[in-house]
């Protein structure tokens, strides 16, 4: 790989900052000062410092974001910011994308990644990762609701879903239920309920797989993810 893509890639300015570093003889690469910021390393084995301080090659980035209301999960919009929108420019150059999507007034557990293999992993329909939702619901949500969606219930486009696991936390004008899902089809939450006459009001993801939400991170906030987390998704 060049040298200015990999210390653009780990986060040391674009490749006309690479040349100014270079000219300062700040950039060693195996000891040797560096004349060329084009010039070509072995990224996992040559040693390259800046100012002396050695610089560890990160091919991947993994975020845990805490989405808000408002923003859609997307790289690109025309109309709505995007959840890229929210990452400092320090990541911009992984270029992290959402594992998945969120609706736009949906908030929670969002993952941002380039790994696409591990993107691969967690969204593929024949691995069953199971996803955990809360939600506020109109209505009383009842024990039918809870064997409807074990038995699977048929949406609008005639889909049946797989079985689901529904918990109801309290009942009432508005229920409080967490949901179990291994799909994720287009809101697919919200469609299961109205598929038993009933309306999803408020909707947070809190976990996929073994990855749950970091209930610190403010709305809106992200942070990258722990090795124990990343090792947990693997
Ligand atoms: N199901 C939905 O209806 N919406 C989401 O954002 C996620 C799952």
């Amino acid at each position: 790989m060049r040298l200015d893509k990999f210390l653009a890639r780990t986060g040391f300015g674009t490749r006309r900052e690479v040349k100014i570093l270079v000219k300062s003889k700040a950039i060693q690469v195996n000891d040797v000062v560096v004349k060329d910021s084009s010039m070509h390393i072995k990224e996992t084995t040559d040693q390259v410092s800046v100012y002396g301080e050695i610089v560890k090659y990160k091919e991947f980035i993994y975020l845990m974001l805490n989405k808000p209301v408002g923003v859609v999960s997307a790289t690109e919009d025309s109309r709505d910011r995007t959840v890229i929108e929210l990452l400092d420019v320090d990541v911009h150059h992984f270029e992290p994308y959402p594992v998945g999507r969120l609706d736009k007034d949906t908030v929670g557990l969002l993952l941002l990644t380039n790994d696409g293999a591990l993107t691969h992993r967690l969204l593929s329909p024949n691995k069953d990762v199971p996803k955990v939702y809360f939600a506020r619901v109109e209505g009383i949500v009842d024990e039918i609701d809870i064997q409807a969606f074990v038995d699977g219930v048929t949406l609008d486009d005639g889909y049946k879903t797989k079985p689901a696991i529904l918990n109801i936390l309290s009942k009432g004008e508005v229920s409080e239920i967490e949901l179990s899902i291994t799909e994720g089809k287009f809101h697919q939450v919200k469609r299961m309920f109205e598929s038993v006459g009933k309306k999803v009001i408020y909707l947070k993801r809190l976990s996929m797989g073994a990855l749950k939400l970091d209930e610190s991170l403010m709305e809106g906030s992200y942070r990258e993810l722990t090795e124990e987390e990343l090792e947990s998704i693997q």
